[in-house]
């Protein structure tokens, strides 16, 4: 039997009395996430550097006692949620951006940055970090990783995991390893700073990473695409990648995504119609009047009722205005109803993304629901967001109905249930269907590392 009282001690000596907590009131709330599950820590600490955590970590395994890391709280999935008890360890006060080096496009940063505080830094310098979550001001670079995340951008430039470049990992053992280079290419052993992107804590704790950055492109433009069909809007995605055109983002809002929005900011200049698609195009001035008359082609041809190209900066930030409220205003056409996050991160390949639009559409009528959907459409990637009256246990019953049908419709279109928010708990269920045998390679790895299964145990069905 574990004694709490001593374990607590032990803590408070680590990372000082003032960053240690066993208040009932702290602990709540470091019991959820964004995601509707619920846990509840034994103990939330704040550590100040990685020697800390690792002390932190070699006395929970000691003590074999369930460590769950922590960024900003803002994961869909319950990743962060501790279903087990045992010690919360919040990142955020590893906040320094250690480096920021130009001339070899890369930045070294303490997990706990939030993604916006990185990109108003190197804004200055006139880079950026282009992952781009709608997150921004929430998300810690840690969480981002940790999930896998992405967002807008990742249609032309990639995902967290193509910018990770070298990771200080706190090791289950307590031990500190770097993995990776600062090298802008290595053939050099295993892909390590690879395995533990997406690892959602259940492999060691981040506390510093060497992330590639990018000069920031001269001008941007948008598209606007109407369509009075929402296979015709999926269809025009299809149609822009098989014309070799690879936007820098490329995002949807089908009808009640609008309908959302304008009640939500009666002021937004956006139509009401079945399918908005935004393209975003980046470059030089020439090159995006290029790219924007060669997408209003592609749309044009495959039936938009209306396209537009914003550039004045104002149209640009009032049509991503409209595009960031989305998650907020999905509660707005019923006040009496919430936005639970399941099933909201499928993504299918291109050449599906038509078939998976119709069948949400089909799913939510065969059941009633009224599901919010957008996303970023250009990596095949949908949130289709299911709003119900939490007070009411039909409704629940229905929301797991839905986002079984939602989710096995991804896989069975050769897709994922996830492709930026992550497994946590939401999405375990789906991990032997999706992953098959490479499941067992995962508790393989899971094992060498963590023997005594205390990193973020109950997540990812490992
Ligand atoms: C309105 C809204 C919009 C969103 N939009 C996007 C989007 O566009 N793209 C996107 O990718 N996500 C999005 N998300 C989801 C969420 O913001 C991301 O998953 C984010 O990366 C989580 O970061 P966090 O700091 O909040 O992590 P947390 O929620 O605190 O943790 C997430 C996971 O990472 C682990 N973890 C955290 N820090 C570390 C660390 N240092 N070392 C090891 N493990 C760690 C935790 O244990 C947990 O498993 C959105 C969420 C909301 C609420």
């Amino acid at each position: 039997m574990v004694d709490k009282a001593e374990i607590f001690d032990k803590l408070k000596s680590i990372v000082g009395e003032e960053n240690a907590s066993m208040d009932e009131a702290v602990l709540r709330v470091y019991s959820y996430d964004v995601s509707p599950y619920k846990g509840r820590p034994d103990f939330v600490v704040r550590p100040g550097t990685p020697e800390e955590i690792a002390e932190i970590v070699k006395l929970a395994n000691q003590y074999k006692i369930p460590v769950i890391p922590r960024g900003a709280g803002s994961g869909a999935a319950g990743g962060a949620v501790p279903v087990n008890g045992g010690i919360v360890i919040e990142l955020t006060r590893l906040n320094r951006i250690l480096e920021i080096d130009t001339a070899n496009l890369q930045v070294v940063v303490e997990p706990g940055v939030v993604h916006a505080t990185l990109n108003k830094e190197l804004a200055k310098l006139g880079y950026f970090f282009p992952v781009d979550p709608g997150s921004t001001d929430m998300a810690t670079i840690g969480g981002l990783i940790s999930n896998g995340g992405s967002g807008m951008r990742s249609v032309k430039y990639g995902v967290t995991r193509d910018y990770v470049m070298q990771l200080e990992i706190v090791l289950p053992s307590g031990e500190i390893v770097t993995v990776g280079s600062k090298a802008p290419k290595s053939a050099s052993g295993y892909d390590l700073p690879r395995l533990f992107v997406g690892a959602e804590g259940t492999l060691g704790i981040i506390t510093k990473a060497r992330l590639k950055i990018l000069p920031m492109p001269q001008a941007k433009a948008l598209v606007l695409a109407a369509f009075d069909d929402l296979e015709k809007a999926g269809n025009a995605v299809v149609n822009t990648f098989a014309a070799g055109i690879v936007p820098s983002g490329l995002e949807i809002l089908d009808r009640s995504a609008l309908e959302a929005v304008k009640t939500y900011r009666p002021n937004l200049d956006i139509p009401i119609v079945e399918a908005l698609l935004l393209f975003e195009v980046d470059g030089t001035p020439a090159g995006i009047r290029e790219e924007a008359a060669r997408i209003e082609e592609v749309c044009k041809n495959t039936g938009a009722v209306k396209v537009d190209i914003a550039t004045s900066k104002e149209r640009f930030d009032e049509l991503w205005a409209a595009r960031a409220v989305v998650g907020a205003a999905t509660t707005a056409l019923n006040p009496d109803c919430t936005r639970v996050y399941e099933a909201e991160d499928i993504t299918v390949p291109i050449t599906n993304v038509p078939k998976i639009l119709l069948k949400i559409r089909e799913i939510g009528k065969k059941y009633g629901m009224n599901i919010v959907t957008f996303g970023h459409i250009g990596s095949g990637n949908l949130h289709p967001a299911l709003v119900i009256n939490v007070l009411d246990d039909d409704e629940w019953d229905k929301l797991w109905k839905v986002s079984e049908e939602i989710q096995t419709a991804a896989l069975e279109m050769g897709g994922t249930t996830t492709g930026e928010h992550g497994i946590g708990i939401a999405r375990a269920r789906f991990m032997e269907a999706e992953h098959g045998k490479a499941m067992e390679l995962m508790r393989v790895i899971k094992k060498a590392l963590d023997p005594n299964n205390i990193m973020n145990p109950g997540k990812m069905a490992l």
